[in-house]
């Protein structure tokens, strides 16, 4: 989702950004053959059809409304919406995860996020804090075996030193996904903005 001045602030799910659509307080952003292109829900719908007849691709979703076939939007814009894109990433379970991908931090494997916890490097009844630098993504085997232990006294070793990411991770795991490709044309001026602030 970008701002009033295409700057990317917020990933938002389908039916939200289909929501704000509707209710014409965004409009859709289409890059084709690398031009930008705007369009109310109106005008998205009926596109919508004509792709679907004509020139889907293998990385278009579409949903199957009663009436029509309705092209999933990759890029939204708020028409009144001037905020600026969040500098720091927020620390919360889902972005540690992201930024760990989903590995734990001692034993190497991937899990399901049912399957992780969060560890304190440094044990909190030590004064360990709960920060990006000590905090990391762990199987709950190796949480159960580490305890309430600093790494060495458990004699476990981290994969790599946890530390604050510069860009939100969940939104750069998305990034590689070839369907979100139209994203790249937003993330130099997102990073740009960062890089700045830095
Ligand atoms: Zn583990």
């Amino acid at each position: 989702m970008l701002n009033r001045s295409y700057l990317a602030v917020h990933v938002v799910n389908v039916r939200r950004a289909l929501c704000l659509l509707y209710r014409d307080i965004a409009e859709v952003i289409h890059i084709e053959n690398g031009q930008f292109a705007n369009y109310d829900f109106r005008t998205w719908c009926e596109l919508s059809v004509l792709r679907w007849e004509l020139e889907r691709s293998e990385q278009d979703e579409f949903i199957r409304t009663v009436a029509f076939p309705l092209q999933v939007p990759r890029v939204v814009r708020l028409m009144r919406y001037d905020r600026m894109p969040q500098t720091t990433v927020r620390f919360n379970r889902r972005n540690l995860f992201a930024r760990d991908d989903h590995r734990c931090q001692y034993c190497g494997k991937r899990f399901a996020t049912s399957q992780l916890s969060i560890d304190h490097v440094v044990p909190r009844s030590r004064g360990g804090t709960t920060s990006w630098d000590n905090v990391v993504c762990c199987c709950l085997r190796c949480n159960a075996k580490k305890g309430g232990r600093t790494p060495e006294e458990a004699r476990m070793r981290l994969l790599k030193r946890p530390v604050r990411p510069h860009s939100n991770p969940h939104f750069l795991a998305k990034l590689r996904q070839p369907r979100y490709q139209m994203w790249q044309a937003f993330v130099g001026r997102l990073t740009g903005e960062r890089e700045q602030s830095a």
